[in-house]
C-alpha cells in the first residue's frame, strides 16, 4: 500500500512506515494539480495544515483509506465528506500543545519588549535603546480566548509570571476555570475589556473565524497586545491592521496568517501579499507553533503509527469515531468484536428489511464508553448486504442513507452475565435479538440466537439451523456434512419447549456449498439453515 507525504514530517515517521512495508512518497511543495493527479494511487494521505483536503480531492481519491493530520487543527480537511466515503482521519492533538504554547508566551514578550525589532535594528548597528522601551507582563492581565490544551499551558505558565489569568470559554466546566485558577469570563466583551494581553487558542470554525474584529478591537483597552499563535483569520487581519496602525493596538504578533502562504517555497518565488507585513509593530512567524525537535518528533511518529494502523483496518484514535484515547480502545477490542459479529448475524440468517437496529448494553457495559461499541455493531450489521466499503466511520451514515433508526441503550436489568451485549433487530413484522458476552479478554461467547439460549464461542464458518425439535435432525444432518466432506468442529442445540421449534449453532472447518444448504434445508423437520461467516 502506498501512503503520500505531501508536507514535512519527521524522517523517523517515514521510516516508521517503510518498516511496515508501505511505500512512501514524500512529495513536498506539489502543485494542487499535480496532487489532484497522483491522489488516486494511494490508500493513505499525511498532511499538515497547508494541504487543503476538500471534495474536489476526495472524488478522485478511489483508493485512499486513511488521511493522517500531522498537528493538530484539521480545518483544511473535510470531515464529513470523509466520513461519508469512509476515509479515516487522524490528528495528533497532543504533540504539539506545549510548542504552541511556549511560541505563544514568547510572542507576547516579544511584543512588549520588542525584541525582534531591537535585534534587526542592533544588526543594522542602530543602538538607540531608547526607541525600544516596553511595558512588563507582571501584574498585568492576560486574557486568553479558547482554555482548551494550549490556552490552559499558557495561562498556567504567565500565571507563573505573575500575571492575573481571564478567560472566555462558553464550552468548557467552571470546574476547568477553576482547576486552572483563571477566572472566567462570560461573555467576550468581558475579557476584551480587562485584558493587557490577549492571546487567542480556539480551533478555527465559523464561529470563531473572525471573532476578534474591528468592533471587538475597539472595545479592548488602549494599547492592548495581541498574540495569534492558532489560526490564520481567528483576529481579523483588516481590524488588526487598522488597530496597529492607529496605535489602539500597542503591537501584536501572528504565527497564522489568513490565507496561509505556502510554506516550502523560496522568497524569489514566493508571491505571497498581506499588508501586516507593511507593519513595524506587528511580528510575523511562519506558522512555527509546532516547530520544536520534540513537538516534530512526536508529531511525525504518531502520525506514522495511526497511518500505518488505520490501513491495517485497525481501529485507530481517529477525528470521525467516537472520542476515546489508544489504552481505552484496547480494553473496549473484545467487544467491538463481538458487536461486530452479533450485527452480522441478521442478514446471513434472515430476509425481512430491518427498519431499526438497537445496540443494548447490559451489566459492566453500561459503564464503559459504548460509541464504538455500537459502530461495530452496525458495520457488522452492514457488511453482508452494502457493497462499498463499510467500516466504524461511515456505518451511522450509511444506516442513516438507508433510512434504518439505529439507536443504543443501557439496560438496567439484571443479567446472570457481569456483561451482556445485546443487538435487537426490527423489522415491519417481527423483532430479533442475538446477544453475547465476553468472558476472559477474548473469550467471546454467543449467549442469544433470535430468542433461544446458547453458549457458543462464534468460529469462522457456522452453520444457523432451525428446525422442529424432533429425533433424527442431528443424524440426517451430520450424513448431509458427511457425504460434502465437510467437518464439524463444535455443535449447539436451543429449544424453548419440548417439541416445538429447536436452532442449532455448528461450526464447520470450511464454507458450505449452496447445494449442501439446500440438501439441509430439505431434511424433513428443517426450516431454515443459512451459512454465516465471520
Ligand atoms: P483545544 O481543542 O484543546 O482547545 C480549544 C478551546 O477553544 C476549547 O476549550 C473550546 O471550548 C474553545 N472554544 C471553541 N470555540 C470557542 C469560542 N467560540 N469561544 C471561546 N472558546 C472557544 O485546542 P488546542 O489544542 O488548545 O489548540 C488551539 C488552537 O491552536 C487551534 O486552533 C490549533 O489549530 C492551534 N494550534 C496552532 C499551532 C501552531 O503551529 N501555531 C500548533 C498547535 C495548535
Amino acid at each position: 500500500m502506498n501512503v503520500l507525504v505531501t508536507e514535512n514530517i519527521a524522517q523517523e515517521g517515514v521510516v516508521l512506515l517503510q518498516e511496515q512495508g508501505y511505500r512512501v512518497d514524500v512529495r513536498l511543495g506539489m502543485s494542487r494539480e499535480e496532487l489532484l493527479d497522483c491522489i488516486e494511487g494511494y490508500e493513505g494521505l499525511i498532511v499538515r495544515s497547508v494541504t487543503q483536503v476538500n471534495k474536489e480531492l476526495l472524488d478522485r481519491a478511489s483508493r485512499l483509506k486513511v488521511v493522517g493530520r500531522a498537528g493538530n487543527g484539521i480545518d483544511n480537511i473535510d470531515v464529513p465528506s470523509c466520513t461519508q466515503q469512509g476515509i479515516i482521519v487522524a490528528n495528533t492533538p497532543d504533540s504539539n500543545t506545549m510548542a504552541a504554547a511556549e511560541l505563544a508566551i514568547g510572542l507576547a514578550f516579544a511584543i512588549v519588549r520588542h525584541i525582534p525589532q531591537a535585534n534587526s535594528a542592533a544588526r543594522i548597528k542602530d543602538f538607540r535603546r531608547k526607541q525600544f522601551t516596553g511595558w512588563e507582563l507582571d501584574g498585568k492581565t492576560v486574557g486568553i480566548i479558547g482554555l482548551g490544551r494550549i490556552g490552559s499551558i499558557v495561562a498556567t505558565k504567565l500565571k507563573g509570571c505573575k500575571m492575573n489569568a481571564i478567560a472566555y470559554d462558553p464550552y468548557i466546566t467552571d470546574e476547568r476555570f477553576k482547576t486552572y485558577g483563571v477566572e472566567k469570563c462570560n461573555t467576550l466583551e468581558e475579557l476584551l475589556e480587562q485584558s493587557d494581553l490577549i492571546t487567542i487558542h480556539t480551533p478555527k470554525t465559523e464561529e470563531t473565524y473572525g471573532m476578534v474584529g474591528s468592533e471587538e478591537i475597539a472595545r479592548c483597552k488602549d494599547g492592548v497586545a495581541i498574540v495569534n499563535a492558532a489560526r490564520g483569520g481567528l483576529i481579523c487581519e483588516d481590524a488588526l491592521y487598522d488597530g496597529l496602525k492607529s496605535g489602539k493596538v500597542y503591537g501584536a504578533a501572528v504565527d497564522v496568517l489568513d490565507p496561509e502562504p505556502g510554506y516550502d517555497k523560496p522568497p524569489q518565488d514566493q508571491a505571497y501579499e498581506n499588508k501586516l507585513l507593511e507593519l513595524d509593530n506587528v511580528i510575523l512567524t511562519p506558522h512555527i507553533g509546532a516547530s520544536t525537535a520534540e513537538a516534530q518528533y512526536s508529531v511525525g511518529t504518531t502520525v506514522a503509527r495511526l497511518v500505518g494502523r488505520a490501513l491495517q483496518d485497525q481501529l485507530v484514535e481517529a477525528v470521525n469515531i467516537p472520542a476515546i484515547d489508544a489504552r481505552a480502545m484496547e480494553e473496549l477490542r473484545p467487544y467491538t468484536e463481538l458487536a461486530e459479529i452479533l450485527g452480522k448475524i441478521y442478514y446471513q440468517a434472515e430476509r425481512d428489511t430491518v427498519e431499526k437496529i438497537e445496540v443494548i448494553y447490559h451489566g459492566e457495559l453500561t459503564k464503559k464508553e459504548t460509541g464504538l461499541i455500537s459502530r461495530s455493531a452496525y458495520k457488522g450489521f452492514l457488511e453482508p448486504i452494502v457493497k462499498e466499503k463499510v467500516n466504524y466511520i461511515n456505518a451511522p451514515v450509511l444506516l442513516d442513507g438507508m433510512g434504518v433508526e439505529f439507536i443504543d441503550s443501557k439496560s438496567s436489568q439484571d443479567s446472570k452475565y457481569t456483561n451482556l451485549l445485546t443487538v435487537r433487530f426490527s423489522t415491519k413484522y417481527k423483532t430479533l435479538s442475538v446477544s453475547g458476552t465476553v468472558f476472559a479478554p477474548h473469550a467471546i461467547r454467543i449467549v442469544d440466537f433470535f430468542g433461544y439460549k446458547l453458549d457458543f464461542e462464534p468460529t469462522p464458518y457456522i452453520i444457523a439451523i432451525q428446525n422442529v425439535d424432533q429425533p433424527g435432525i442431528i443424524g440426517s444432518i451430520g450424513t448431509v456434512f458427511g457425504d460434502a466432506g465437510i467437518n464439524i468442529a463444535a455443535m449447539q442445540w436451543s429449544r424453548n419447549r419440548r417439541g416445538q421449534k429447536a436452532v442449532a449453532f455448528i461450526s464447520v472447518d470450511q464454507e458450505a456449498d449452496p447445494a449442501t444448504l439446500e440438501q439441509i434445508r430439505a431434511i424433513d423437520g428443517v426450516l431454515q439453515a443459512s451459512m454465516m461467516k465471520f
